[in-house]
């Protein structure tokens, strides 16, 4: 149990206030390197045999307890720990004198190559392979078996840090919280647990100190971590929750005070993400993140397996606008299919866009798959691509796109380059979505993973802000719809200062709508551009953010009349 009171603080995503109990994820135990080889290899092998058995019947019984995708995982899981030939290949090693533990690494290593090269099922099973390893050797080393737990009451998810995939296998339902150890405000981790209104803070020092049942309450807009909450910090959190939940009963679209559109959307991964967004008053999905669909494969995803999803995307939000974002894989968002094996700053690397260079292939089959489902549905999604860095690659890109019969072709104006030529971009396209969270990566030359430099990373950040309202002005210049799509746009603050810009539309985590909405509604047009010119001239991020502030307190009193 962690001392009642203690007070653990990071970088808070979203605007949830919960409590309920600590669920740590385990790393992997590491094999100790001098494991010697058995005295008793039949001991040895009893030893290893039943350690398979507990991980197989834990797992069984823990597919028992839950339901959908993370019973159907935790089953495959289960029955391969329960493989014969995988535990005879380890007795054998063990007979000719390897050490159990350095034995059941090596067996597994074979296996998950022969699986990757087998391709297409048994490539997806590598995962399970190695859990099952892990498991066995938590057993054998006598510690808590490791990844991401599997949840029976709701519970705040603590980690070190979440890969995409781990997170792909939490159960969300019963993820009251996520609270990481490592982890920007922008990672992957972040940014999925915004899309499910779950709220998250990363960068905690100490949350691996946290115990499994620990009581604790999580505050994403405060970022802190309070151990042993009482009652009546109990009880404000409920308040908090009730008066969030007031405000996401307006379900008008998105307006100023005096009536000037601003689209609100969602950002969206995966067709229950929108399932979900079309449940809530988004005006559409400003951001579909296509290589989410594709985070766990180890080959390409072919044509009509892309066109069966966008279609199912299409159809659940039901008429509404939905932007396609093209596969954005490299860096921060690994592809097994696609990754750079040798590239020392994968950000800066073929990645994205870029990828039309070493393989053409995948946009090729995403637009044909696109295509393939503009037809099957009659439905016309926006379409852009990201990581747009000159005029010429946005020239290319439109061609493409055109060429496969999109209607309506975009870019992303993520890097320093293509916010400052917005002008010669904008006339490639039909429109552009500036995404924040690279923006002030690239602009700041701050790793948008590396949370302690968070503060180079605000989207407030006077560098950034120019680069978007220069990318704005353009838009305004000749006519053409200018979004935002990254997690800043969900920011109230920046929302009111973006629609003050002259963007067009902010797309964000359905969690952060309704304060949005709340925001802007707040205040005139005319409000919003003083508010974004007041941010503008200010010399720092905290100075940017704390203008905008004051003068959205000031028109709030003045319409209360106070
Ligand atoms: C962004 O960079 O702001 C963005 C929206 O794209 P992603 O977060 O997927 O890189
Ligand atoms: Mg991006």
């Amino acid at each position: 149990m962690s001392e009642q009171g203690t007070l653990l603080s990071g970088v808070g995503v979203g605007r949830g206030a919960v409590f309920g109990p600590v669920a740590q994820v385990r790393p992997a135990p590491a094999v100790p390197d001098d494991e010697q080889p058995a005295d008793d290899p039949v001991a040895a092998k009893a030893e290893v045999e039943k350690a398979f058995e507990e991980v197989a019947s834990g797992l069984r019984e823990q597919a028992s307890r839950a339901s959908g995708t993370v019973a159907e995982v935790l089953g495959a899981t289960a029955q391969m720990a329960e493989d014969k030939a995988l535990r005879k290949q380890v007795a054998g090693r063990i007979d000719r004198g390897e050490p159990p533990m350095h034995a059941l690494v090596a067996v597994v290593e074979n296996f998950a190559k022969m699986f990757t090269a087998a391709g297409g099922y048994l490539a997806e099973r590598v995962t399970d392979i190695n859990s099952v390893r892990d498991r066995v050797i938590a057993k054998l080393l006598g510690v808590m078996p490791p990844g991401v737990p599997a949840l029976t009451v709701p519970s705040v998810v603590v980690a070190e840090d979440l890969a995409p995939a781990d997170t792909a296998a939490l159960d969300l339902d019963l993820t009251l919280a996520i609270v990481t150890e490592l982890g920007g405000p922008t990672s992957h981790t972040a940014i999925i647990a915004g899309q499910f209104g779950i709220p998250c803070i990363v960068r905690v020092g100490g949350a691996l100190g946290l115990e499994d049942g620990d009581e604790v309450a999580v505050d994403a807009v405060a970022g802190t971590i309070f151990v042993g909450p009482d009652d009546a910090l109990k009880d404000s959190f409920a308040k908090r929750a009730a008066a969030l939940a007031a405000l996401a009963e307006d379900t008008a679209p998105g307006a100023t005070a005096d009536g000037a559109a601003i689209q609100l959307l969602a950002n969206i991964g995966t067709k229950d993400d929108a399932v979900r967004a079309s449940a809530t008053p988004a005006e559409g999905v400003g951001l579909f993140r296509t290589e989410v669909l594709f985070l766990e494969r180890t080959t390409a995803p072919t044509q009509h397996e892309q066109a069966t999803v966008y279609s199912a995307v299409l159809k659940a939000m039901e008429g509404r606008k939905v932007v396609v974002r093209t596969i954005d894989a490299g860096a921060d968002k690994p592809l097994a299919f696609v990754t750079q094996p040798d590239e020392e700053n994968p950000a800066l690397g073929v990645r994205a866009y870029r990828l039309v260079r070493t393989n053409p292939e995948l946009l090729e089959t995403q637009l044909a798959a696109l295509a393939e489902t503009q037809e099957a549905t009659g439905i016309k999604p926006w379409v852009m691509a990201p990581m747009i860095s000159t005029p010429a690659e946005a020239r290319d890109f439109a061609s493409e796109a055109r060429r496969h019969g999109i209607a309506t072709v975009g870019v992303m104006v993520e890097v320093p380059s293509a916010a400052l030529r917005a002008h010669e971009i904008l006339a490639e396209v039909d429109f552009v979505s500036i995404g924040t969270n690279d923006l002030a990566q690239y602009t700041m030359a701050t790793d948008r993973l590396r949370g302690e430099l968070a503060d180079l990373l605000d989207p407030f950040q006077p560098a950034v802000m120019d680069l978007v309202a220069a990318t704005a002005r353009a838009g305004k210049a000749l006519g053409k719809p200018v979004g935002v799509c990254g997690e800043s746009a969900g920011d109230p603050v920046m929302a009111v200062v973006l629609t003050g810009l002259g963007i067009t539309s902010l797309s964000m985590s359905t969690g952060s709508l309704a304060a949005a909405r709340f925001a802007i509604r707040q205040h005139t047009l005319a409000q919003c551009e003083a508010i974004a010119e007041a941010a503008l001239a200010a010399k720092s991020a905290p100075e940017a953010r704390a203008a905008a502030v004051a003068l959205m307190a000031q028109s709030a009193r003045e319409a209360l009349g106070l």
